[in-house]
């Protein structure tokens, strides 16, 4: 069975989908507060601009991949109108039930589907944007689910991608603090789990840096990726563009 790193430890692929599954499970009703305590509110900001640089239009088709609990298909709803379209999917069904209920509350009624990044089921050529925000970092084949992304997208249409990435050098020390210390605090004391939140801090040094993602989309179909640096490099948003 093939290896692949669930955070810091080596695990078999198998294992990380189900412990990805275990974290999720775990932290869904406590998400959006826990995202608001531990990014003091900047996530917000972070996804309005990810949804400005996609730059989606009236009429547009979206698909917002491990959409969670809906704040990018929120922010495009609106944005596409009742003439657009936009479809919310996320791997974990607690997930995305959370986001569900969130936007019927607020009077949004999207297409939702439990799918997986790396085997998405739409066809080829049918969405106008796709976007994932905080997602990739937890998928097995990263390649994969980029493969996937490019191939449901229209020849010019764009991939947006908002990640936490590597931030500026002289602020590593006191991140690292905060993440491996304060982080799992804060997961415990609200979420009561500080297991998932040390995998959190874990899993953003795992992922790829800026220039291999960006890489790594050009593999993956995007003839032009550009690269936004927000957070000091601590988040990061690549857009690409399928040629
Ligand atoms: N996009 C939302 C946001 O920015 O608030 C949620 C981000 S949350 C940190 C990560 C999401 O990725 C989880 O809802 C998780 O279930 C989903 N996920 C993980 N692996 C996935 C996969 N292979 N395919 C689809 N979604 C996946």
């Amino acid at each position: 069975m093939a290896q692949t790193h669930f955070g810091y430890e080596q695990v078999d692929e198998q294992d990380k989908t189900q412990r990805v599954r275990g974290v999720f499970d775990s932290v869904a009703r406590r998400y959006d507060l826990m995202n608001d305590l531990l990014s003091f509110g900047m996530h917000r900001a972070w996804k309005a601009y990810t949804v400005t640089a996609a730059a989606p239009k009236r009429g547009d088709r979206v698909l917002d991949v491990a959409g969670g609990t809906g704040d990018l298909a929120r922010a495009f709803a609106r944005k596409v109108g009742d003439e657009g379209l936009v479809v919310h999917t996320d791997i974990n069904a607690a997930m995305l039930s959370a986001g569900r209920d969130r936007l019927l509350d607020e009077g949004l009624a999207l297409p939702t589907a439990v799918c997986d990044a790396e085997k998405l089921p739409f066809p080829d050529g049918s969405f106008d944007i796709a976007s994932v925000a905080f997602g990739l970092r937890n998928m097995t084949h990263k390649e994969a689910a980029l493969a996937e992304m490019a191939r449901v997208l229209r020849r010019g249409g764009r991939l947006v991608v908002l990640e936490f990435s590597k931030i500026a050098e002289p602020l590593r020390k006191p991140y690292d603090w905060y993440s491996f210390k304060v982080m799992p605090l804060i997961g415990k004391l609200v979420a009561r789990d500080a297991d998932s939140y040390r995998y959190l801090a874990e899993s953003i040094r795992m992922h790829p840096d800026q220039a291999t993602l960006k890489a790594m989309m050009k593999d993956a179909g995007f003839g032009h990726v550009d690269v936004h640096n927000l957070a000091a490099g601590g988040v990061a948003l690549h857009v690409g563009i399928k040629c």
